[in-house]
């Protein structure tokens, strides 16, 4: 089983890569963003409780996010593998994971790090903005908003993972087949 967490700040190209990935390697993609998005056009009471962070650039409380995180583990009991997408994004998330992959008899194998500059990402965000219909792309305030929580919450997962000699760093610049190349060569690895 490879368990893999895709990592990087918004707009560094997770969703993208992870779609790629996910036929390639044969594992479960799980998206917190796209399960988040799903339940705010279904108007649950989950959704209307995550948008009103997701509108503002902010994370969503974690018990929330790992609550939902470990009821998608268990929607695919039979998973050869998982990706990992915009999950974990604060220490009590990881340590939540690490401890649901024990659960299975299983662990995270690698967080891979797409690793693009923010202002890079401010402009694909933006023209993300133009088609992607989502509410956090629209405006460059929640765009910084959502990259400044990155720094705040997320940026020190990189620690986490380096302290078990499981972080990858790959170059999240170039067209998309250059950037699975460069992650693929890290998952052959593991
Ligand atoms: P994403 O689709 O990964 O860019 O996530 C969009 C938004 O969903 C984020 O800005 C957060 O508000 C929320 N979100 C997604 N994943 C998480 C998570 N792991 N923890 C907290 N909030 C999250």
């Amino acid at each position: 089983m490879k368990n893999i967490v895709l990592f990087g700040p918004p707009g560094a190209g997770k969703g993208t890569q992870a779609e790629v990935l996910k036929e390639k390697y044969q594992l479960v993609h799980i998206s917190t963003g796209d399960v988040f998005r799903f339940n705010i056009k279904n108007e649950t009471e989950l959704g209307m409780l995550a948008k009103s962070y997701m509108d503002k650039g902010h994370l969503v409380p974690d018990e929330v996010t790992i609550n939902m995180l470990n009821a998608e583990v268990e929607k695919n009991a039979d998973a050869n593998g998982f990706i990992f997408d915009g999950f974990p994004r604060t220490e009590a998330q990881a340590t939540a994971l690490a401890k649901l992959m024990e659960e299975k008899n299983s662990q995270i194998n690698a967080m891979v790090a797409l690793e693009v500059d923010d202002e890079v990402l401010v402009g694909r965000l933006l023209e993300r903005g133009k088609s992607s219909g989502r509410a956090d792309d629209a405006n460059e305030e929640v765009i910084r908003e959502r990259i400044a929580e990155y720094y705040r919450k997320t940026d020190i997962l990189k620690k986490f993972y380096q302290a078990q000699d499981k972080y990858y760093g790959v170059d999240g610049v170039g067209s998309i087949e250059e950037i699975t190349d460069r992650l693929s060569a890290v998952i052959d690895t593991i």
